[in-house]
C-alpha cells in the first residue's frame, strides 16, 4: 500500500507549524515577523531545511530539545543549532561509548576522526530507528526508507542553550527552560504568542528516565517547569503521531502533575506506588505508574 512520501506540516496555532516526520519524531516552526525558531530535527530522514526554506523565507534559528538522535539526526541540514552544554557533553560521551564497542576503530582518533566516525555512528542508529518504527506502524502511513538518511560530512556548529535565553522572533519572543530528566541538558520552550510548551522528551505520558538523570532530579525539574504553567495552555511533546498514529495534539493537562506525582512517590518511596522490572530495548528497567504517566527508570 503506498503511503505518504512526505512529513506532515499541520498549523496547530497562528503561525506555529508542527511537522510529523514519518511518525518518528515532531518538530515545531515557528514563524515571527523578523525571525523563524525551528525546535528539533527528527532523524534526517526528511529533508528538513528544504522544507522549511518552502515555509518561511525569514533566517531560521535551529533549537534542540535534547541530543537524542530521533531529535538531533536533522541538525547537519543547518550550519549551526542550538544545544544545551550538558546535552553536548552528553552526545559526545554516547557517541563515544559506541565508538569504544566498534572492533574496526582505533583508540587514538583526531579530532576530524571523531567527528566523522560519530556521524556514521549516529546515521547506522538513525536508520535503525527509522527501520524499527516503520515496523511500529510508521510503514502503514509513511512511504519512506531509512537508507535515504543521509550520512553527513560535519556536525552543526552547536551554539549553548540555557535557561534565561529567549529567541526574539519579532512580534513573539520564545522562552528557554531548563527540563533536565529525560537527558541532563534537556531543554523545554515557552512561546509567548501561542502560549504552548514545547518540550521534547521531557514531559510526556511515557517518560523514559534512563539516560543519566535520577528520578529525584527529574521531579526537581518537573517542579520547575511547573511553575510556569500559568504560561502555557498546551504541551506539544517530541512525538505526536508517534508510529503511524492519528494524533497531532496536545497531551493533556493532567500529564505534568501526574508525572511529578509518580516521580514523588517514587523518590519517596510512598508505599501504594507498585514498580515493576521490564525490559525495554533490551535493558531491564523499572517502571512506576500514576494517572496519565507512566515513568522508566
Ligand atoms: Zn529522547
Amino acid at each position: 500500500m503506498p503511503g505518504m512520501k512526505l512529513p506532515i506540516v499541520a498549523e496547530i496555532a497562528k503561525n506555529t507549524y508542527a511537522i510529523n516526520e514519518f511518525g518518528m519524531s515532531a518538530m515545531y516552526l515557528l514563524i515571527g515577523t523578523k525571525r523563524a525558531l525551528l525546535i528539533d530535527t527528527g532523524t534526517g530522514a526528511a529533508d528538513l531545511k528544504k522544507l522549511v526554506e518552502e515555509m518561511t523565507d525569514l533566517p531560521c534559528d535551529v533549537a534542540l530539545t535534547h541530543s537524542h538522535l530521533d531529535h538531533i539526526g536533522g541538525a547537519m541540514y543547518f550550519p549551526r543549532v542550538y544545544l544545551s552544554k550538558a546535552d553536548q557533553t552528553f552526545l559526545w560521551s554516547s557517541l563515544d561509548e559506541e565508538l569504544s564497542e566498534l572492533p574496526d576503530v582505533p583508540r587514538e582518533l583526531s579530532p576530524q576522526e571523531r567527528e566523522k566516525a560519530g556521524l556514521k555512528c549516529l546515521q547506522a542508529s538513525c536508520r535503525q530507528y527509522a527501520e524499527y518504527l516503520g515496523r511500529c506502524g510508521s510503514y502503514d502511513v509513511f512511504d519512506y526508507c531509512p537508507e535515504n538518511i543521509p550520512l553527513f560530512e560535519h556536525f552543526p556548529e552547536f551554539l549553548d542553550l540555557e535557561e534565561g535565553m529567549a529567541f526574539d522572533l519579532g512580534d513573539r519572543l520564545v522562552r528557554v527552560i531548563a527540563t533536565p530528566g529525560h537527558t541532563p541538558g534537556g531543554r523545554s520552550f515557552i512561546d509567548e504568542q501561542s502560549r504552548i510548551l514545547f518540550s521534547g522528551d521531557a514531559c510526556n505520558p511515557n517518560l523514559l528516565l534512563m539516560f543519566g538523570c535520577t528520578v529525584e532530579e527529574t521531579l526537581e525539574s518537573l517542579r520547575h517547569l511547573q511553575k510556569f504553567s500559568s504560561e502555557f495552555d498546551r504541551n506539544f511533546t517530541g512525538h505526536i503521531g508517534y508510529a503511524g498514529r492519528n494524533v497531532l495534539c496536545s497531551v493533556p493537562d493532567r500529564v505534568l502533575p501526574d508525572a511529578i506525582e509518580v516521580c514523588r512517590q517514587v523518590t519517596e518511596q510512598v508505599a501504594q506506588i507498585k514498580t515493576e522490572e521490564n525490559s525495554l530495548s533490551g535493558e531491564t528497567v523499572k517502571t512506576a505508574v500514576y494517572g496519565t504517566v507512566k515513568i522508566s527508570f
